[in-house]
């Protein structure tokens, strides 16, 4: 017989797991399906998470969700946010604290590989009292609908289940609403291309160089040079004892000039400011004598790979103060200063034993690219099909406006809109669209996040403006200088944004989201107020094939994307666009070899595009 569950919730990602402890909480049976071995292995972000208090209406927030967030492996919660306007080596810097702190109560900079991970704990653990869980490993391939309009729910790996509701938290490359036709996929209008690497730098040298307390953080923008021409711009976050840095870039200008990702943030790591952001003490080995014989040749090799390593994870460990007190305590070293002398005599094998030097470097853990929807442009106008409640990426909502970054948080309170219509559909057992469904859409319709996707919201708007009142504004040009004149003044400013808010988003957004604000003003800026920056070394970038070596996968063999349309002029780009130069072009058609794709979904829109099967594909560790 079928197995029968209450609600299915598809993708683990912060959005689904938010809607199973949700469900959980409230008593009701969900199972919880993640195509990857572990939950977090597959998400990515950039990312802050924000828990917000707006002034009008409400949010279910990250800590109502899980009671003890506090015990959460978060970064770091930021405390300064910075926006720069870069041009080669001038830099200016805009303090956007205020505009970070707008209406919130706290942002936390997260990796979603520990993250997520631990959401999946507390919410498996809430499930299974509730008779559901988290079967991760299993990929979703279809949903059909059985007796009494129960979802019928086929996977790659397991026996078909049915359900009374689904939830659809299987993120922006959504499968489940492609093959519900709930929505088309999303078009590059509506869609960024994220693109991110994580940087090793120790927790106190990363302290000391951002000037922050161990309970600090910092998060800094870019525009201008970096973009590379394009609309968007980089990000640098304070993680615990990494930096995430990314570029974040719609993806219609990079259709309109194709940039290799890659070449996006490596801009970005040469500008000079975030290579002093990212520089470091590497230990370089030297080349190995090839005239020695093979057995001396292995054992040098073996002697300083370990040494290496040693004084690598020393080094870490001295550098943070909860693992140096752990390693005193343990009774390994007497005192911190033997450790610093067991580094110092590491360091000196290293050099006189083996002629290993000691440089200023970058070093990169990880590569990783994701597609972020525009909510602005993409948010689904009624996000269900069926009993099917769509949630988060998945149902293309997130708040991107200029400085503001906010998918996590929306994610999180869709999910706990939804879980909550399902338990009243449950408690009436009526699961019918315009019952539950219309429930759903009118919860997410009264969330202030849809609002910000909507509306400019005035407030903020002054808290931006303040934060840049110093900007000559002849800068910003003729186009935009009866428009900014207009808003900086507060007696207009009420009028302009009711008059802006009239005419819209779609009119207003190609103004406000154009090359001029996102390139020519901030390089403008830079070049006129900026002070000069000058960085002390050339950071040594991986090439993408480097990138591409350094990541783990579960290789299948059969390839989850097909071609169709070989020789068009979308899939061209994707030469270009791929993250991992998974195609190439071959008489005038592109070929795919799949090994490498990190399921970014930028090639999506014109193949026929699914999820690797259950376990297989990319494996992040940082997310
Ligand atoms: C570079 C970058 C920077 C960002 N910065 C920020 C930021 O600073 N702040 C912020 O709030 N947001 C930020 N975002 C956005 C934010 O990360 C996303 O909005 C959020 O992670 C989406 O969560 P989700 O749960 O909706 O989807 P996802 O995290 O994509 O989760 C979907 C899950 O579903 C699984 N899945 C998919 N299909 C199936 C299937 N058929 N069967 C089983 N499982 C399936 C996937 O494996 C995945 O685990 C950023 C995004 C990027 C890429
Ligand atoms: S093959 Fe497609 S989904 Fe995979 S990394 Fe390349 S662009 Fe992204």
């Amino acid at each position: 017989m079928t197995e029968r569950y209450d609600v299915a919730v598809i993708g683990g990602g912060s959005a689904g797991l938010a809607a199973l402890k949700k469900l959980a909480d409230l008593g009701r049976q969900a199972v919880l399906i993640e195509a990857g071995r572990q939950v977090g292995t597959k998400n990515v972000s950039g990312g802050i998470l924000y828990s917000k208090k707006p002034r009008h209406g409400k949010v279910h927030n990250v800590e109502d969700v899980y009671g003890n967030f506090s015990e959460a492996p978060v970064e770091r919660k930021i405390t300064k946010y910075i926006l720069h306007a870069v041009s080669k080596d001038k830099d200016f810097a805009i303090d956007l604290t205020a505009a970070h702190e707008y209406q919130a109560n706290f942002g936390y900079s997260v990796l979603l590989g520990r993250l997520n991970a631990w959401f999946a704990k507390q919410a498996a653990e809430a499930a299974e009292k509730a008779g559901g869980g988290i079967v991760s490993g299993v990929h979703v391939r279809s949903i059909g609908w059985g007796d009494e309009g129960r979802a019928v729910i086929e996977t790659d790996e397991l026996e078909p289940f049915e359900v009374k509701a689904v939830i659809a938290a299987d993120g922006v490359n959504s499968e489940i609403a492609v093959m519900t036709g709930a929505r088309p996929k999303f078009s590059p209008a509506q869609l960024y291309q994220g693109v991110k690497v994580i940087a090793k730098l120790p927790e106190q040298v990363l302290e000391e160089r951002f000037g922050m307390g161990p309970d600090e953080g910092a998060a800094h923008l870019f525009a201008g040079d970096v973009t590379l021409g394009h609309i968007g711009g980089g990000f640098a976050y304070t993680n615990r004892d990494t930096l995430s840095i990314g570029a974040v870039y719609h993806f219609d200008s990079l259709m309109d000039k194709p940039a290799e990702p890659s070449a996006l943030v490596d801009a970005l790591l040469r500008n000079p400011l975030v290579s002093e952001f990212v520089r470091d003490e590497v230990a370089v080995k030297q080349e190995i004598d090839r005239n020695l014989p093979k057995e001396e040749q292995l054992r040098v090799r073996f002697a300083v790979s370990k040494l290496v390593k040693t004084w690598n994870e020393l080094r870490d460990a001295y550098y943070s103060p909860s693992a140096r007190k752990k390693l005193v305590e343990s009774g390994k070293y007497k005192s911190d200063d033997e450790i610093r002398s067991r580094l110092e005599s590491i360091k000196n094998d290293l050099q006189s034993k083996y002629g290993a030097k000691f440089e200023t470097d970058y070093v990169e853990l990880e590569y990783s690219a994701k597609l972020v929807p525009d909510g602005k442009r993409c948010m689904m106008k009624k996000p269900y099909h069926k009993n099917i409640l769509f949630v988060g990426d998945a149902a293309g909502r997130g708040v991107f406006i200029g400085p503001r970054i906010e998918g996590l948080n929306v994610g999180i309170d869709d999910a706990v809109r939804a879980a909550e219509s399902i338990v009243r559909a449950i408690d009436r057992n009526n699961f019918a669209p315009e019952y539950m469904g219309e429930y759903y859409s009118q919860q997410v319709e009264a969330s202030p996040y849809t609002r910000d996707m909507r509306e400019i919201d005035k407030d903020y708007l002054k808290t931006f403006l303040d934060a840049t009142k110093d900007v000559p504004k002849d800068i910003v040009g003729q186009r935009y200088g009866m428009i900014f004149r207009l808003i900086s003044s507060s007696a207009f400013r009420g009028l302009a944004v009711g008059l802006a808010n009239m005419l819209g988003y779609d009119k207003l957004l190609p103004l406000v989201e154009s090359e001029e604000t996102y390139v020519q003003v901030p390089i403008e800026i830079a070049e006129r107020l900026g002070k000069q920056v000058t960085a002390s070394y050339t950071p040594t970038i991986p090439s993408v094939a480097e990138r591409v070596a350094s990541l783990k996968y579960d290789d299948d063999r059969q390839s989850h994307i097909k071609v169709t349309k070989p020789e068009s002029e979308f899939m061209k780009k994707m030469v270009t666009l791929c993250p991992t130069k998974c195609y190439s072009l071959e008489d005038g058609k592109v070929v795919l070899q799949h090994e490498a794709c990190i399921e970014c979904g930028t090639c999506a829109k014109e193949t026929e595009w699914r999820h690797p099967r259950g376990e297989k594909g990319i494996v992040y560790q940082y997310g």
